[in-house]
């Protein structure tokens, strides 16, 4: 067995190789490093892919969350309830802001915001909810956005794990993940599902006015070159990333459902295992697998994990540690009896497996039979 990795980009790279080469050399010929067509290009395609009227591409992801909850005019002392079981810069933006994040719980299943944790968690400081789609799954926007619209608080989503995903309202109505909140964010980090080679970004919105502002924080404060409105930040998408990206969102849907047919295999292969829990797939949600995530009962995870390398076989814990239980924001849980039941119990659980657009039969045989090998 050949070198298995977590996410393989370099066979992906391969395939779209030629199409790569010739974006990032343009580029390169035209000097339009910065600010150059390829983003405004991107951001109106992906806009169209998305089902929003604003695409406003960034940095990174952290920065789009960061600009967000600026945009939003959040005042120090504003509480913002994110999910613990969640990658930190969900949180860490809240407290680098000077707001108060307030954690909720998830669910057991689909490892996503529990509506009623986040209905306990609402004060009169609430001033945002960030939901997580956490490993390619859509939170059950509907009923999140429900009890939002009732308190009047404003939705931002992370959609850093989940750009491709669809979730469907009891209606029928459908909308792709990062449509539905006020603003939209994600990361087209290299192993994201829509990921370029480097760091960048994307802010979402549907609002015209949130969209300039956005921009304008982005940019220095300014919409008029010198003349700066409000303090911002500098935080662009390269035109490198732009154009690759470009060429990535037009494979996007394949690579969503090549994560698919690996975590249908996987699927079949864990079936009915006493030791493992499949990951659940919420009826709301088209699931893009950024990870694929089981849990370990009986059997220590850690172990699983150990032995796994041994045969050459990565698998990851995300994430070991939930943001409450985080040094870096212990300030912010005052009760030392605080607990979330559900985070605190799948943090032991968790492991991901290689999940990536590449994999073939012979490998996730490979995988698979040793898992279970493993597990005995
Ligand atoms: C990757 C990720 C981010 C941050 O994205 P960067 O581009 O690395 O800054 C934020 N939230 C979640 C859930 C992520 O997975």
């Amino acid at each position: 067995m050949h070198n298995l990795q977590m996410v393989d980009l370099k066979r992906q790279y391969q395939k779209i190789k030629t199409e790569i080469d010739a974006a990032i050399l343009n580029v390169v010929e035209s000097a339009a490093f910065i600010g150059g067509p390829d983003v405004q290009e991107f951001a109106k395609e992906l806009a169209a892919y998305n089902g929003v009227k604003h695409v406003i591409p960034c940095a990174n992801g952290t920065d789009a969350l960061q600009i967000s909850l600026m945009a939003l005019g959040l005042k120090p002392g504003d509480e913002v309830i994110t999910p613990s079981f969640t990658y930190i810069a969900t949180v860490e933006v809240v407290a680098l802001l000077g707001l108060t994040p307030v954690f909720a719980d998830v669910d057991a299943d689909t490892f996503t915001l529990n509506i009623d944790s986040v209905k306990k968690a609402i004060t009169p400081k609430t001033k945002a909810i960030i939901p997580v789609h956490l490993y390619g799954q859509s939170v059950n926007m509907e009923p999140l956005l429900a009890l939002a619209n009732e308190h009047n608080i404003p939705v931002v989503e992370d959609n850093a794990q989940a750009i491709g995903s669809i979730y469907t309202f009891a209606n029928g109505t459908k909308a792709k993940t990062g449509s539905m909140g006020i603003i939209g964010c994600t990361s087209f980090f290299p192993s994201k599902n829509l990921g370029g080679y480097g760091d960048g970004g994307a802010m979402f919105t549907n609002d015209d006015a949130l969209a300039e502002k956005l921009k304008m924080i982005a940019n220095h404060g300014q919409k008029v070159r010198y003349y700066h409105e409000m303090v911002g930040c500098n935080s662009r998408l390269d035109t490198i990333q732009a154009a690759v990206l470009r060429i990535k969102l037009r494979h996007l849907d394949e690579y969503c459902y090549a994560r698919r047919q690996a975590a249908d295999y996987y699927d079949k292969a864990f079936k009915n295992h006493p030791n493992i829990v499949t990951p659940y797939r919420a009826p709301y949600t088209y699931h893009v697998f950024h990870q694929y995530t089981l849990q370990i009962n009986g059997f220590d995870r850690d172990v699983l994990n150990k032995k796994l390398a041994e045969k050459n076989i990565p698998s990851m814990i995300y994430y070991p540690v939930p943001s409450h239980k985080q040094n870096m924001l212990k300030d912010f849980v005052k009760d030392s009896n605080f607990q979330l039941p559900v985070t605190d119990m799948i943090q032991d659980k968790v492991i991901s497996l290689p999940m990536h657009t590449e994999l073939t039969e012979e490998e996730l045989a490979y995988i698979t039979t040793n898992v279970l090998e493993i597990l005995g």
